[in-house]
This record gives structure tokens, sequence and C-alpha cells, in this order.
């Protein structure tokens, strides 16, 4: 029995070769474990080829205890986040910042539009508060790209810090710190990298980082702490996902060997374009402009028969053997498919083709195209 292949923002399709190497038990406390962990945080530096100027602190978690983590250690407890939000990740991530009692101003713009710089720009004239920025790299909930390098001269050129969530991103999309001044980018195991779910990792400016002494509000999301006793012991403080490490050390060199970033961008982007050939071919329409569509997830326009029900689609495409995930959008009815993880393009043809299964059993498709076969 095969697994379903996972269309959706993560946790993703893992390979065999990955999966495998979580076959095995590792001491928490053994030099093996700690070389392990070593390697991986070496290796997710080299990607944003932030060695030089960052340090990368693991966290055990879903990716938001990570974003939660990331904020509360190098937000002080006086500061301000200034949010950008275009999407359910951003107003996530405003949320959280409330919830730990801080304080956070929200820069919103509609669901499909990318952040605009020069808003930024005047919003922080106009709110000298806000000693930090927050934004979503790639918004998942759409799919939609924010112009991080623009963005990040603007934030530097006010004098305040950046606060990356690229967590449906990193791996795939390129990051060089070397050209982009970022406090802080957080991302997980479990999306581009193909690993899978149960950590996350903060890239944090070291100045940032040795600011941030007695920020957290929380023990465990403490990453100033979480660092310092992996600087002294080489350990995690509290129990390790072990398997989870092994998995990503394991995805890490498969990555590599792949031909790291732009290799990983290329295999998405030619599975976003085979994906948006064969929506066309089916009359399903795109939310999103292309200039403005990351090759990570697409949102598409609901069928638009009287009867369509995102469950019925999900049931009949599962049954075809692939997992599709709900939209995210309160004003429009949508559903995602996700262009990663570890699936090239005769998977994404399957999954077509059990997209197009569950249409016509459905009788959606006559009212889903104007010019269908
Ligand atoms: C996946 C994701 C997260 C983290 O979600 P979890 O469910 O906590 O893993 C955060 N931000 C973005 C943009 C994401 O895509």
């Amino acid at each position: 029995m095969r697994d379903p292949l996972l269309l959706t923002p993560g946790p993703l399709t893992t390979n065999l070769i990955t999966k495998t190497a979580m076959l095995r038990d590792w001491g928490s406390w053994d030099g093996a474990f700690n070389e392990l962990t070593a390697s991986v945080c070496a290796d997710l530096l080299k990607i944003a080829h932030a060695q030089d100027s960052h340090v990368c602190v693991p966290l055990q978690g879903s990716g938001t205890f990570v974003v939660e983590a990331a904020i509360g250690t190098l937000l002080p407890r006086d500061g301000c986040l200034l949010v950008l939000v275009n999407g359910a990740y951003g107003e996530r991530m405003a949320q959280l910042v409330e919830v730990m009692g801080r304080r956070v101003v929200r820069l919103a713009f509609a669901d499909n539009e990318p952040v605009c710089p020069a808003r930024l720009a005047a919003c922080l004239a106009e709110h000298p508060q806000c000693s930090h920025v927050g934004l979503i790299h790639c918004e998942t909930s759409t799919g939609l790209l924010n112009p991080l390098q623009q963005i990040a001269e603007v934030v530097a050129a006010a004098g305040r810090e950046l606060i990356i969530d690229s967590m449906s991103g990193f791996g795939a999309l390129p990051v060089d710190a070397r050209q982009l001044r970022f406090a802080a980018l957080v991302s997980s195991a479990n999306k581009c990298l193909e690993g899978v779910p149960g950590m996350g990792f903060v890239l944090v400016e070291r100045q940032a980082l040795a600011r941030s002494q007695g920020n957290s509000h929380s023990l465990s999301l403490d990453l100033f702490d979480q660092h310092a006793y992996l600087q002294r012991t080489g350990q995690w403080r509290y129990t390790p996902p072990t398997h989870v490490v092994a998995a990503l050390r394991s995805a890490l060199d498969q990555y590599q060997a792949e031909g790291g970033q732009p290799a990983r961008l290329a295999r998405y982007r030619a599975n976003c374009e085979r994906l948006m050939r064969g929506f066309d071919r089916l009359g399903l329409k795109l939310y999103l402009d292309d200039a403005v569509q990351a090759p990570i997830i697409l949102t598409v326009h609901a069928p638009a028969h009287p009867a369509y029900r995102f469950t019925d689609l999900y049931h009949a495409v599962r049954e075809r053997g692939c997992i599709l995930y709900p939209g995210k959008l309160t004003r429009v009815e949508t559903f995602r498919v996700g262009c990663i993880g570890a699936l090239d393009l005769a998977e994404i043809d399957q999954a077509l083709a059990a997209l197009e299964g569950a249409l016509r059993e459905l009788g959606y498709l006559e009212h889903s195209s104007e010019h269908h076969a």
C-alpha cells in the first residue's frame, strides 16, 4: 500500500531514504548525536550564506513554536513588532505577539497583494516605537511571495530589525545573508527541506542574539538559553527530537546531492508550471496573479458548480491517492495544491489525473470551464 501523495504546504511527502534514516535510536547525550546536531546547524547556515554573520538555533516543536520563540527572544519586553499582514500566517504572527503581552502594530494588505515597501517606510516613520518588523516570506495561506530584499532594505534604512518567517520558502527561495540584513529567519524541517515534522530552527544574527538575554517570557522557548546550552554542552535543552534530526540530516544530504537551493527551486518551479497548465486545461482559475505567485503552493478558485463542496472533492481525490488542502480565505471559495515535497513531474501528473477524475465523477467539470475538451 502506497501512502497518498501530499499536495499540501507541509508536512509533505518525504522519500524512503529520509524515512529510513529514522530507524535508529540516538542517545541525546551521546557524542554521535551532538555531532549530528552540529552538522545540521552548520549546513542550515550555509544554505543562507550566513555562517559568518548568524548562528543556527534549533528548537523542538512545530513551526509556530519557533516563530513564537524567535519573537519572544529577540523582541525586548518593551519593544514593539510591526507585522506585515497579507494572509493568515501574518495574522498569526501578530496574534502570538499579543498573547505574549507585547506591543504590536499591523500593516495590512489584501490577501492577493504583496507588501508595499513604500507603505512600510511610511508606517515605520509614523511608528517610531516599532523596534522590529515581522514578515512572512511566502504567505502559505495563498502562495504569495513578498518582496523580501526590498523590505529588508527599508527596514535596515529605518534602523529597525527584521524577523522573517520563511517557513514555507527556506531551502527553495534564495536567501543570501551577505546581501540581505535580517536579525532572524525562521523555518522548519518539514517544508522545502523535505524532512519530517517536529523541529524548526532560527538563523539569528550573532549580535542580536547576544543582546537578547532575559527577553524571553518562556523557559522552553528561550533561544538565548537554548543556544548558550548548545554552545556549552553540544546538547539541546530538554529532550531533542532525535529521529527528526536524523531525518533532517538525511534530507540535507539529499538536498546537497540534488544541487542545493537552485535545484530545489527549479524542481518546484517545474512542478508549479505543470500544475498551472493542468488547471488551465481543466478550466480552473488561480487566485493569484503570476507575478506574485511563489512556486510553493497554488490557490485555486473552486469550480463554479452549485453543489460544490470541498469535502466531496477532497474525498474523491483522496480515493485516487492524493491529498489536497482546503483554502484559507474567508471571502472566496478556494482550495490549495502544493508544489513542494519529494514530488516530481510524474507525481504531479498523477495528481492532475486524480483531480480530473474527481471533478468528472462529481460533475464539477462542465461548470469550471468554457474551453475544456
Ligand atoms: C507552515 C508554516 C508555519 C508553521 O506552521 P505549523 O503548523 O506551526 O508548523 C508558519 N508560517 C508559515 C508561513 C508556514 O507556511
